[in-house]
């Protein structure tokens, strides 16, 4: 019995490492019990864990605990899940239907094959131009119907009509979620959030993950283009806001500004 629990607790400490870094080392150490805590121990020592992920073997009752590289890019998953929708349906107040699980389904399968070929090449180009590294080993994403807004955490595209829109509000949510995994890297103070610290929250948030989005695009489809993506935002006044500062700022000195 205790030691299906060590288990548990050991996959829990693993899951930890994999997803929460800096680890918290106290937690852990006041956590688990002894023949553990060395195994863990052998983790930390072994950091900095650049991209492995720890595998855990069970044999003859005894740990070991394998160090397999991680792959360089996450994976990224896009997918339809009923509940999450049923959920968010009930919260607008809105009937879920047996069709909304087909159209969900359809729209998952559309967007993956929509953003299948710059995926890649997109994980690669931000690292590249921000310095920074994906943290997380897969990202979810999730599409739902009839959500108010599109957001990155869980990441969640909302259903609709128009694939090029999904496309891109695909990318735009993956830029925040660079930002996000990324956060102990970001100084959210300093110079350029100051001087634009009085813009709506809107426009304030978007500075640093439209410069990624500038740099990346500008990389992956030249400037013509990246102008026309910009004017689609003309939609939504505090985001396109977001790209003039950017504009104004020049994407390169605003990456300096808000990383570390
Ligand atoms: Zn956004």
């Amino acid at each position: 019995m205790r030691r299906v629990i060590r288990r548990v607790i050991v996959r829990r400490i693993i899951r930890k490492i994999i997803v929460k870094r800096p680890i918290r080392r106290i937690i852990i150490k006041r956590i688990i019990r002894r023949p553990i805590r060395k195994v863990v121990r052998k983790i930390i020592v072994k950091r900095p864990i650049k991209r492995i992920i720890v595998r855990r073997v069970i044999v003859r009752k005894k740990i070991i605990i394998k160090r397999v590289a991680f792959p360089r890019l996450p994976r990224v998953k896009i997918m339809y899940d009923e509940t999450y929708d049923e959920a968010i349906h009930q919260l607008v107040e809105k009937r879920h239907t047996h069709m909304a699980h087909m159209g969900g389904q359809l729209f998952a399968r559309r967007l993956r094959k929509a953003t299948k070929p710059m995926l890649k090449r997109f994980l690669v180009t931000a690292e590249n131009v921000t310095g920074l590294k994906w943290r997380w080993h897969i990202v979810r994403c999730y599409v739902a119907h009839d959500i108010p807004f599109d957001f990155d955490n869980p990441m969640t595209i909302k259903i609709r009509g128009n694939m090029k829109d999904a496309t891109e509000t695909f990318f735009h949510e993956l830029a925040h979620q660079m930002e996000l995994q990324n956060n102990e890297r970001i100084r959210h103070r300093n110079n350029l959030s100051r001087k634009y610290r009085n813009e709506p929250k809107d426009t304030r948030e978007h500075i640093f993950a439209h410069a990624v989005l500038w740099k990346v695009y500008e990389k992956l489809y030249g400037r013509a283009r990246l102008k026309k993506i910009i004017a689609g935002y003309r939609l939504w006044p505090e985001h396109y806001r977001g790209w003039q500062i950017v504009k104004k700022e020049g994407a390169d000195n605003i990456l300096k500004a808000y990383l570390k």
